[in-house]
């Protein structure tokens, strides 16, 4: 090795052996070298025990889904580019043409437009279930049927089904269930032990978009199993569509974990406090938070999400939604989200800002407008982690908008 051109890229280097501190070195690779042949030949991506190619996974992406999975009470996790994807991984690794999906009704929308575009298209079908009917999941299942797909709370809406009941129903007629655990990001609830005695679902994706990044920057997604011979279909899926994330985005993950506990508790706390205030109000005719005692599951909430917390009074996402009475019209609910300051306007959730979104078409999203569900405008909020005194104040002089 006599030129230099070469020796610039030679140059031996080695990671420092005693080099121990509070972050996981970022390893970025799509190459990874081989000492010999023979190591080649032996080495098996489909295991954590070696390396093979970036895709495969990196010293970053291994630790980042072994405490995925632990945060999720499970065993193995893969990462996708996103929470839809993780979504859309779970579906190419389970159906085939001829087989049904069930998801519920109050599912994350692009869920649902995945089910009625690719699927359909593949010959896959679907049917949306009520999500606080264990017996109409129950009486939808036939022998197509592969899948369940679960979510509490429910997106928007916010009712919180009877998971135990559901989860029941599938593993009574032998059909997989499938978690969105975005909303419990491993906090409010266990899935895989919903009821303290090893209830599980099969699957539980997560967008780490929301909670474990927690800083509205990131796009990620995973994919956790307790069952090995599952985890193995998922993992071949995930090799095969050829899904990797960026290291750096790996590296924000695991800079975030952390303070996901004092974040989730954090914003928690102040999305109830902000939903107790917005009961008082007479503009809001009705108020979605599952830990409401008024708030449609909450019984089943306080279930699954109560026991848990040490404190008694349970754990849920910083998310809220107002029904604004009928009389206002949907303009005038547009003019107050347009009137708040410290609340965004924009999508997803988890970060240190606050965020509204309006959903003045909820029959558009929804097989039929639930019974639960007052009439009127819906407004979603999600707390960031600014004080709830401010946050409220805004709100106080949004409302104004909506008087005139
Ligand atoms: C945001 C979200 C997703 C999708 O996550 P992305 O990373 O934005 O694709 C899936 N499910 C739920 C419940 C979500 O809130």
């Amino acid at each position: 090795m006599t030129d230099f051109s070469t020796h610039l890229i030679h140059h031996p280097y080695a990671p420092p052996d005693e080099f121990s501190a509070p972050q996981p070195g970022v390893f970025k690779a799509s190459t990874v070298f081989f000492p010999s042949v023979a190591a080649m030949r032996q080495r098996e991506w489909k295991d954590k025990s070696a390396y093979t190619y970036g895709l495969h996974g990196t010293p970053t992406t291994f630790t980042l889904e072994a405490r995925i999975a632990s945060l999720e009470g499970g065993q193995h996790c893969v990462l996708t580019t996103s929470g839809l994807a993780a979504i859309a991984l779970v579906n190419m690794a389970l159906l085939k043409t001829g087989d049904e999906v069930l998801l519920p009704d109050n599912a994350y929308g692009p869920s649902k437009t995945l089910a009625e575009g690719e699927l359909a298209a593949w010959g896959i079908t679907h049917q949306f279930y009520d999500p606080m009917s264990p017996d109409d999941l129950a009486a939808r299942i036939t022998p197509r049927t592969r899948l369940v797909w679960l979510e509490a709370a429910g997106s928007v809406t916010l009712e919180f089904p009877d998971l135990i009941a559901l989860v029941g129903v599938c593993k009574a007629r032998g059909v997989w269930c499938a978690i969105d655990d975005t909303w419990g990001a491993g906090m409010a609830y266990n899935p895989f032990d919903l009821d303290g005695q090893g209830l599980a679902v099969d699957l539980s994706a997560h967008a780490l978009t929301k909670y474990p990044s927690g800083g509205g920057d990131v796009l990620m997604g995973s994919v956790t199993t307790r069952d090995a011979a599952l985890h193995q279909r998922v993992q071949l899926a995930h090799m095969r569509l050829g899904i990797g994330v960026g290291v750096n985005d790996a590296e924000a993950v695991l800079r975030s974990l952390p303070s996901l506990a004092l974040r989730y508790r954090a914003q928690d706390q102040a999305a109830r406090a902000l939903a107790r205030w917005c009961l008082e109000q007479p503009q809001f005719a009705q108020v979605l938070h599952p830990a409401l005692s008024g708030s449609p599951g909450h019984a089943h909430w306080r279930q699954v999400c109560g026991p848990a917390d040490a404190r008694g009074e349970g754990a849920a996402a910083g998310l809220f939604s107002v029904i604004v009475d009928a009389r206002y019209t949907p303009q005038q609910v547009d003019a107050f989200c347009d009137g708040l300051k410290l609340f965004k306007i924009g999508y997803s959730w988890g970060g240190p800002i606050s965020l509204v979104v309006p959903y003045d078409d909820l029959t558009a999203m929804r097989q039929a407008w639930p019974a639960h569900l007052a009439r009127g405008t819906l407004v979603r909020f999600s707390s960031g982690l600014e004080a709830v005194a401010d946050l409220q104040a805004d709100l106080t002089q949004a409302l104004g908008r909506l008087a005139g």
